[in-house]
C-alpha cells in the first residue's frame, strides 16, 4: 500500500527539530528507522502530514560510559547495540535484548529510540529497560526531563512522551559485581515479536538474592515491572525451588493481550515460564557458571 502524501523534514540539528515540531503540532510525526511508522503510514493507519526525520540529525548515536552508566543515544540501531563490545561488557543485557529483534534488516534500521517511543506491546526493549530500571531523557525547546523507565511506558502505544518532546537518550546502570542478567523470549514465529519477553536482572550475596528486577513484555497493553515476583525473592536464598514458586505469579494481576498468536491463559502461562528461565540464566551469571 502506498502512504497518503506527506511533507518531508530533514533537520540537522536538535534545534530544528523541535522548531519544526512545534510549527507542525499535532500533524507531525518523527522519523527515526521507519520499521514501526513506515508500515503504519502504509496500512494509512497513521497519515501525518508532515515527517521529521531525525537521521540526518548529528549527535544522538552514541554510546558511552558515564559515571557507573552506560548511555546510549536514541538513534542507535538496534545491530549497533547487539554488536558493541562496550556494551556487552558492561551491560549486556541490551545486547541479547537487541539480538532478538526481528531479523538482520530490522536490526540494521530500527533504534532504541523509535522502539521505546512506539511502546510497542510486543517490543522487546521495554522489558530490558525495565529490568534495568532505566532513564529516559526527554527533550523539548523548553528544555529537558527524565523519566523513569516504569513512567515511561503509559498504555497500548502511549508513553509518557508529551507534544514537542523528542526521546533523546537512555541510561542504564553498568552491571556490578555479582550481578547477572538475561532476556528470554517466547517469539512469533512471523515478525520475531515477542509473544512473551522477559528480562531479569538479579544480585547475589551470600547466596541470596540481594536485588531482583524484573521487566516483562508482550503480554499486557504495555510492558511492567513483576513486582510481586521481585518482592517475593528479594532476600531469599536463589534456589530453582523458590524462584519457581515466585515465577508463577509473573502475569498477575495483568489483563493480558488475546489475539491470532496466543490466548490471554497462555500469555499468563508463558510469562511463568520463561521469568522463571529468565531469572535461572541471570542467576547462573551472577554466580560465574555461565556465560
Ligand atoms: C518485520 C518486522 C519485525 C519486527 N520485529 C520486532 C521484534 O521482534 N522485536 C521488536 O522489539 N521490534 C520489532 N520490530 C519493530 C522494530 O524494532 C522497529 O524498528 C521499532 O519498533 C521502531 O523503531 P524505529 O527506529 O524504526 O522507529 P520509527 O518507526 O521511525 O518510529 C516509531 C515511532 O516512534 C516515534 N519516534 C521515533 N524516534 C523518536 C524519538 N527519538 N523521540 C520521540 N519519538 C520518536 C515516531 O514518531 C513513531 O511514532 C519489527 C519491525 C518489523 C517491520
Amino acid at each position: 500500500m502506498i502512504p497518503a502524501a506527506f511533507e518531508y523534514h530533514a533537520p540537522k540539528n536538535l534545534e530544528e527539530a523541535f522548531r519544526l515540531l512545534d510549527r507542525h503540532g499535532d500533524e507531525a510525526k518523527l522519523l527515526a528507522g521507519g520499521h514501526s511508522l513506515l508500515p503504519m503510514m502504509k496500512l494509512r493507519l497513521a497519515a501525518p502530514r508532515f515527517v521529521i526525520d531525525l537521521g540526518r540529525l548529528k549527535g544522538l548515536d552514541y554510546i558511552r560510559e558515564e559515571q557507573g552508566h552506560m548511555v546510549i543515544g536514541a538513534m542507535v540501531k538496534h545491530a549497533e547495540i547487539e554488536h558493541s563490545s562496550l556494551l556487552r561488557a558492561k551491560c549486556p543485557l541490551l545486547p541479547e535484548a537487541a539480538a532478538a529483534i526481528g531479523d538482520v534488516q530490522v536490526r540494521n534500521r530500527g533504534t532504541i529510540g523509535g522502539s521505546l517511543a512506539h511502546a510497542d506491546p510486543a517490543a522487546d526493549y521495554p522489558a530490558a529497560i525495565l529490568g534495568l530500571d532505566a532513564v529516559m531523557e526527554l527533550q523539548s525547546n523548553s528544555g529537558s526531563r527524565t523519566v523513569s523507565a516504569e513512567d515511561f511506558f503509559v498504555d497500548m502505544l502511549t508513553t509518557q512522551l508529551r507534544p514537542g518532546e523528542i526521546l533523546t537518550q537512555i541510561r542504564v546502570p553498568v552491571i556490578g559485581k555479582g550481578s547477572g542478567t538475561a532476556y528470554c523470549k517466547l517469539p512469533q514465529l512471523a515478525s520475531g515479536y515477542a509473544v512473551v519477553g522477559v528480562a531479569a536482572r538479579v544480585t547475589l550475596a551470600n547466596g541470596k538474592l540481594a536485588q531482583v528486577t524484573i521487566g516483562v513484555t508482550g503480554v499486557g497493553p504495555k510492558a511492567y515491572r513483576a513486582e510481586n515476583v521481585e518482592n517475593a525473592l528479594r532476600g531469599k536464598k536463589a534456589s530453582d525451588k523458590s524462584v519457581a514458586e515466585a515465577a508463577r505469579h509473573a502475569a498477575h494481576g495483568i489483563d493480558a493481550l488475546a489475539d491470532l498468536h496466543a490466548s490471554a491463559d497462555y500469555r499468563r502461562e508463558m510469562a511463568g515460564v520463561f521469568t522463571r528461565r529468565a531469572l535461572a540464566l541471570a542467576i547462573a551469571r551472577a554466580a560465574g557458571k555461565k556465560a
